[in-house]
């Protein structure tokens, strides 16, 4: 019998339905971008795999728009609509970890506060991204950047399994072994392909890290630049680093005649045996006077919190990204002149280093493209006043325009805002045709189009 209302859906799934009217509608129709305001015309906090089958069942019978929200985090806020479904995966956040076979499985509504904390209790983890609320689906089925990349590789080169309800509401297996060609494809495809359920990991032995951003004065910037594009070249693998522009925030370890100045700032993440990590900080303090640092042994998750309080739910983003082969000087020079204009405390440029373990995975192993480049390059400009709306997009946009001579056309699928659906197919470089292939198969009418959308 074909559900047609939120009503019917009501008495076929086991978790919460929420409609327009229904108490907490309001509350259940945010995401994390306070800039998206859509009113969806039913929300599914969904219990088990079985919700998630029948949910999509309903969407794609009724014709309706279906958004999936992991942590809910998208820029463009891909995980809600107007009108339309949304799956909302917040109520389904177990992690079991096997600590002998040193892997753990997620669901999907697991943030990486809650990976995190479950695979440390055993001395575990895998790559996941900087800030502990970003869901972990999201993340790793667009790739899955951060302080452990260079040495473990992107959140998805450490995904063994994932179970996947596709358009036709059936659930299926996906790993190496089974269902080969999908789990080819969300490895980078993102939601395009299915609704993932569960992720299964590969975990390592990351327990405690030396990790802390320096400040340095913003002069100093063309230097730093120039220095971290040799240095992050062979650097140890066990050295997650990135360079970022950043206004003071008012903590301890600024001085507090400092709050509010800009900077350039080295955020630096040992991940080998903690003892060597002054050491391996050396080079950071031997660069420039360091004016302020945050810097020590930390337990691994801890520093995945550590910046939340810059990205609270509901703060106002506008975000762009690019692939970068090599930091030219002219890249340099164009960075020079846009980073230190970052309107608030929470905008910043971000250059992740993608080389590493990153660039052991052969070009066409996952669906994720640019094996080939060295940096991911993330502008962000964020605010919690509508006011700044629009100087804060343009600040993006200049600068995004300014280093795009000096970068790939494509870049991270995760960093990309409403504007750059165009960029699809650079994104994904040589891997696109064989993603559009895959997604003929799996999702001919396009039941999952509300992401950056692989058109059948
Ligand atoms: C504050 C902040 C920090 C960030 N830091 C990093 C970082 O360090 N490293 C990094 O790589 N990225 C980072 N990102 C970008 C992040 O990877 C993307 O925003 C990602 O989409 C977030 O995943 P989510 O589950 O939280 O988002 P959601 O908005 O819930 O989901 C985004 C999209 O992912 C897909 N999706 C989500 N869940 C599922 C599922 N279960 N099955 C199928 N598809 C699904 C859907 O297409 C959905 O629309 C950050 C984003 C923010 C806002």
């Amino acid at each position: 019998m074909t559900v047609k209302t939120p009503g019917e859906l009501r008495n076929v799934v086991r978790g919460e339905v929420v409609a327009p009217g229904d108490a907490g509608y309001d509350e259940a129709r945010k995401v994390h971008n306070g800039m998206i305001d859509k009113r969806p015309g039913v929300i599914v906090r969904v219990a088990n795999a079985g919700d998630v089958m029948a949910t999509v069942r309903y969407a794609r019978d009724n014709d309706l728009a279906l958004s999936v929200r992991g942590g809910g985090h998208s820029g463009p806020g891909f995980g809600t609509n107007d009108g339309g479904v949304v799956i909302d995966f917040s109520r389904m956040r177990g992690i079991r970890v096997d600590p002998s076979a040193q892997t753990a499985r997620a669901e999907c509504g697991a943030t990486w506060g809650d990976f995190n904390a479950a695979t440390h209790a055993f001395g575990l983890a895998t790559t996941g991204g900087i800030i502990s609320t970003t869901g972990i689906a999201g993340l790793t089925l667009g790739g899955g950047i951060g302080y452990l990349s260079r040495g473990l590789g992107l959140s998805l080169d450490n995904l063994l399994s994932a179970d996947v309800v596709t358009a036709d509401g059936r659930m299926l297996i996906a790993s190496e072994s089974e269902n080969a060609d999908l789990f080819w494809a969300i490895r980078g495809g993102g939601g395009n392909f299915g609704v993932c359920t569960s992720l299964e990991y590969k975990l390592h032995p990351v327990e405690n890290v030396y990790w802390g951003p320096m400040f340095y004065e913003i002069e100093e910037t063309e230097n730093i630049l120039k220095f971290y594009r040799e240095y992050i070249k062979d650097a140890p693998e066990q050295m997650g680093a990135f360079p970022a522009f950043q206004i003071a925030p008012p903590l301890p370890f600024i001085p507090e005649d400092r709050h509010g100045d800009m900077f350039v700032a080295i955020v630096a993440c040992w991940s080998g045996d903690p003892a060597e990590g002054e050491r391996q900080f050396k080079a950071f303090h031997d660069l420039a006077e360091v004016k302020a640092e945050m810097v020590g042994p930390v337990p691994y998750p801890a520093i995945n919190a550590a910046f939340d309080g810059l990205f609270p739910t509901g703060i106002r983003q506008y975000w762009k990204g690019n692939f970068v082969k090599e930091l030219t000087d002219d890249a340099i020079a164009a960075h020079v002149r846009h980073g230190p204009k970052a309107p608030t405390v929470s905008s910043t440029m971000h250059l992740y280093p993608i080389n590493g373990a990153c660039h052991r995975v052969a070009p066409n192993a996952t669906a994720f493209g640019h094996r080939d480049a060295n940096f991911s390059m993330v502008i962000l400009a964020a605010s919690d006043n509508p006011d700044d709306d629009e100087d804060n997009t343009q600040w993006v946009r200049d600068y995004s325009d300014a280093v795009a001579p000096h970068s790939e056309v494509g870049g991270y699928v995760n960093f990309m805002d409403d504007d750059d659906n165009d960029r699809i197919r650079a994104n994904y470089g040589g891997n696109f045709d064989r993603l559009v292939e895959i997604k003929r198969k799996y999702d001919p009418d396009n039941v999952f189009r509300i992401n950056q959308n692989i058109s059948p």
